[in-house]
């Protein structure tokens, strides 16, 4: 383990859509191994195919990573040594480490038109050959290439792979993974305008902004031997290179595709992390649930907060395996999380959803509701959802739904005004009292609690699902829980 040294890692997202949980991960495990070694995590923009870029994406990114809570060192927002920490301000640097490469022979200008190309492609597919670049340009000569780049001919930059041999690359899970350099095309590092692609750039700027290791997800581990050959060929120390597992959804049974992560909105879950927040899910129990998808610290423990996966992470734990996404994990994590907030942080958190159903609750009395409820929702929306009629009026009860069962409706009219009148003389009013009261009468006449607190519960609360209800009439208020009753008297008649 090498532990003992900082590391510099970067997250570098391409700003093309929404953040999911694969980029969450893998901007998690490099913020935990950057707090972990006291080193360095680097946000980096990766923007140079302006064609792909998408309005308003890296502002959504940065939001989804604070609200997640994960935190850099380095980035487009904060500066830092090494930048501009965007691409798209660092485009001659990419010309000179290009131009680099075309001296030392390890790159060369290309001419070809796009019907050349395309009519080289056609043929080599005729052919049943990989459509790779001929190499026809490999053969001018360095002074020829000059004269017509010079001259403004159109060109590109590409890199002369070796055409024999193999290049093997070290990941850190996986071992040694040996590419045949036959298969490797003569890749393009600076487009006709100017522009370096991807390839190119990251590896510049991995070294300039000396990233120890780059972690990142295993769709790109087959550009990996390209990323290696440009490394040697600069001459520069490759980092260590990490490739995360592929997530599969939830059946376990291939990777999610676009249609199908649209259609988990459905179900109440989604794989994006600005719909997690609206659905009512804890920054911690994503960063909980995301944490163990290709990372475990032992075969039992689950629970982790920040601070526990910071001391705990380790890149050497991290499992290659696909991992399923499992939303009943990311629902159990939610409510373990939930449990341990304080009264007063879960009041704050769930306040948002009230507004959003157009409640407005006093922050005092969502405190006072947040024991009760603290143990049985899921999400924050649920929180909702439950208490709405203690901080809504609710609507006029029907007459059938307030029929005590076992009794007739003459019967229920007489328990009903009892029971209004041993509220009524209730001073101190707290759940205590109401349920000493409440179960004295009970135990008088002969009522189970569903009997009467059925009642109660239609009366009062309008819905069958409510939080422990003498503690929600205490939070209700003595005037608006008499109020209620007196209305359902009036409509038993
Ligand atoms: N810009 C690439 C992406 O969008 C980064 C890949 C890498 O980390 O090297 O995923």
């Amino acid at each position: 383990m090498t532990e003992s040294k900082p590391y510099r890692v970067r997250f570098a997202p391409s700003p093309t859509g929404h953040v999911h949980l694969g980029s969450a991960r893998t901007a998690l495990y490099d913020y935990l191994i950057a707090q972990k070694t006291n080193g360095q995590f680097i946000l980096r923009i990766e923007d140079t195919d302006r064609k792909r870029l998408v309005e308003g994406a890296e502002e959504e990114l940065i939001n989804s990573l604070h609200w997640l809570g994960i935190e850099w060192d380095e980035g487009p927002d904060k500066g830092g040594p090494f930048g501009p920490y965007r691409q798209s301000e660092r485009k001659e640097i990419y010309q000179k480490y290009a131009k680099e490469l075309v001296e030392s022979g390890d790159a060369y200008y290309c001419f070809c038109t796009s019907e050349r190309l395309n009519q080289v492609r056609q043929e080599k597919q005729q052919q049943k050959l990989q459509p790779h670049y001929d190499g026809l340009c490999r053969a001018i000569t360095a002074l020829e290439a000059e004269k017509r780049v010079n001259a403004g001919e159109p060109h590109v930059i590409r890199f002369k792979s070796p055409k024999e041999g193999a290049t093997v690359v070290k990941d850190l899970l996986r071992g040694e993974i040996t590419f045949e350099n036959k298969n490797i095309d003569d890749f393009i590092l600076v487009k006709t305008d100017g522009w370096a692609l991807y390839h190119l750039a990251a590896i510049v700027d991995d070294y300039l902004m000396k990233i120890t290791h780059v972690i990142r997800g295993s769709e790109w581990l087959p550009t990996s031997p390209l990323h290696s050959l440009i490394w040697k060929a600069f001459g520069w120390e490759e980092p260590v290179w990490v490739h995360l597992s592929v997530f599969l959804k939830p059946s376990g049974k291939g990777k999610m595709s676009k249609r199908e992560a649209a259609q988990l909105t459905n179900d109440g879950y989604s794989i994006f992390i600005k719909d997690l927040e609206k659905l009512g899910y804890l920054p911690e129990a994503v960063i909980n649930w995301v944490a163990l998808m290709g990372w475990s610290y032992d075969d039992h423990t689950e629970f982790f907060s920040m601070t526990d996966l910071i001391e705990k992470f380790s890149l050497e734990k991290l499992n290659p395996s696909p991992a399923a996404i499992n939303f009943s994990k990311l629902d159990h994590f939610n409510k373990e999380h939930i449990k341990k907030l304080s009264n007063k942080d879960l009041a704050e958190r769930v306040y948002p959803f009230f507004v959003d159903k157009k409640l407005s609750p006093e922050k005092s009395k969502l405190e006072d509701i947040a024991p009760v409820i603290n143990e049985r929702i899921t999400t924050l929306d649920d929180a909702a959802e439950l208490c709405k009629f203690i901080f809504n009026d609710i609507a006029l009860p029907e007459q059938s739904a307030l029929v005590i069962a076992d009794k007739t409706l003459d019967e229920t009219g007489k328990i009903a005004r009892d029971v209004l009148a041993l509220l009524n003389e209730i001073t101190d009013w707290n759940p205590t009292a109401i349920d000493s009261i409440m179960k004295n009468y009970m135990e008088e006449n002969q009522l189970s609690p569903r009997q009467l607190l059925g009642f109660l519960r239609e009366a009062i609360a309008g819905q069958k699902v409510t939080p422990p209800l003498f503690e929600s009439m205490a939070v209700l208020g003595k005037t608006a829980c008499i109020e209620r009753i007196k209305r359902a008297i009036e409509v038993i008649g």
